[in-house]
């Protein structure tokens, strides 16, 4: 199996590059964000759950997360392989997804991480606002909250990676094509 994270502050492309990845190398996308919104629209225990932590820019608990992500993988039947969008974003959720994939005799191949300056992530968010109508993308505060989390307990997921030589860095400037033809070069290079 191929099991990428893709990963990255909020406003580095992930989902939008996902996209591309699972065209061309038929995997499953995997994006807790995606999952939580879509139990907030249809209004799920889950999600009144989730939305009391996103709209405040702060992350849902781990025990929530980590479940949910288990019982997502567990809904394909012999997949390709996964493209974990927004998960792990805590070294204890990087390490239940480890314990979890080698019991079902799988690991991650690889973590490719986005690298994008935070300017450029305030502009590219406040922008999303206008289309996507995401509460947690139109609030200057709340995404100054989102990029300080990212900071503080997300950023140390890479070392989870480079510990075990998986982490590759890519440059997550430039048009959306260039950073898709460095995504596919890194892939193709595995
Ligand atoms: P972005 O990367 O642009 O912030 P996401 O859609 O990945 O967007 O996440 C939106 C929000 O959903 C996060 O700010 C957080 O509150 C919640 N969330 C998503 N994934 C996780 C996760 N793995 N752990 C905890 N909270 C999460």
């Amino acid at each position: 199996m191929l099991n990428i994270v893709l990963f990255g502050p909020p406003g580095a492309g992930k989902g939008t590059q996902s996209e591309r990845l699972i065209d061309k190398y038929g995997l499953v996308h995997l994006s807790t964000g995606d999952i939580f919104r879509s139990n907030i629209k249809r209004e799920t225990e889950l999600g009144v759950l989730a939305k009391s932590f996103m709209n405040k820019g702060q992350l849902v608990p781990d025990s929530v997360t980590i479940d949910l992500l288990r019982a997502e993988v567990l809904k394909h039947d012999e997949p390709k392989g996964f493209i974990f969008d927004g998960f792990p974003r805590t070294n204890a959720q990087a390490q239940a997804l480890d314990e979890f994939l080698s019991s079902i005799h799988t690991s991650i191949t690889v973590m490719l991480s986005l690298e994008v300056d935070e300017d450029e992530l305030k502009k590219r968010l406040l922008n999303r606002a206008g289309v996507s109508g995401r509460a947690d993308d139109a609030d200057p505060d709340i995404i100054d909250n989102r990029i300080a989390v990212y900071n503080k307990e997300t950023a140390p997921v890479k070392s989870f990676y480079e510990k075990q030589d998986k982490l590759i860095a890519i440059a997550g400037m430039g048009s959306v094509d260039e950073i898709t033809e460095r995504l596919f070069v890194s892939i193709n290079a595995i």
